[in-house]
């Protein structure tokens, strides 16, 4: 099965062009990593995927599905953003449990689901405070928290990393990659970060100004990169 199939997507935003005719597939459990520079499109290329833009033309299947006109709450998706927008009013777990409780699930699932991920994010000792006594690590964990709880098929993470110190990025990459290990589910990632790309990718997509310009495995965007553009971000010195 596909989790992700994007046929001819364009996305403008008025005269400009922001998404040129994208065509990507993401496999069911495969983790795929979006690279690029500052501003090629990646946020919106996860947007148009969640549903909190709309395509310009092109389509958007989950699951085999077209999404395009489906409200992003019924995409079965979850998006972890780099600003972790928690709720600075509600402990964490509320935060963890508000987009339950608005699904309408029962109290016996919320509590089940909330338990099981502060688990396996080590967030139990938190699970009281608030966002403004956690660090920066521990804040993001619940931002990750709240995607798990929902248990979508396809989770949508935009550079979640870029705001935690070096350390603290490592353990939380090798985290997510424990996760992804241990959930039945699909990633997409956002970075610019060589490291976390070769890393944690099974398919790497580099974008450019908008269109991909190569996918490919890390070792196969490694050992043999389309051009100097890709090379500077993944490929071998030379
Ligand atoms: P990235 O995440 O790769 O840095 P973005 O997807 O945020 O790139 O932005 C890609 C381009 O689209 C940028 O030129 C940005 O200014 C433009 N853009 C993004 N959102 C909007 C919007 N809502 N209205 C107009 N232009 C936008
Ligand atoms: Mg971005």
């Amino acid at each position: 099965m596909t989790a992700l199939t994007l046929t001819n997507v364009n996305k403008s935003f008025g005269t400009v062009e922001v998404l040129k005719d994208i065509n990507i597939e993401v496999e069911d459990g495969e983790f795929v990593v979006f690279v690029g520079p500052s501003g090629c499109g990646k946020s919106t290329l996860l947007r148009v995927i969640a549903g909190l833009e709309d395509v310009t033309s092109g389509e958007v299947r989950i699951g085999g599905e077209l999404m395009n006109l489906t409200p992003p709450s019924k995409r079965g998706i979850a998006m972890v953003f780099q600003s972790y927008a928690l709720y600075p009013h509600l402990n964490v777990r509320k935060n963890m449990s508000l987009a339950l409780k608005q699904e309408g699930q029962s109290k016996q699932v919320i509590e089940q689901r909330v338990a099981k991920a502060s688990k396996m994010l080590n967030l139990e000792p938190y699970i009281d405070r608030f966002p403004s006594e956690l660090s920066g690590g521990q804040r993001q964990r619940v931002a990750i928290g709240r995607a798990i709880v929902r248990e979508p098929k396809l989770f949508l993470f935009d550079e979640p990393l870029s705001n935690l110190d070096a350390a603290l990025r490592m353990n939380t990459r090798l985290e997510i990659a424990n996760l992804h290990q241990q959930l039945d589910a699909s990633m997409i990632y956002v970075t610019h970060d060589q490291t976390e790309a070769m890393t944690l990718a099974d398919k790497i997509v580099v974008l450019r100004d908008g269109h991909v310009e190569q996918v490919g495995s890390p070792m196969e965007l490694y050992n043999n990169p389309a051009n100097q553009f890709v090379a500077g971000f993944l490929g071998a010195p030379s």
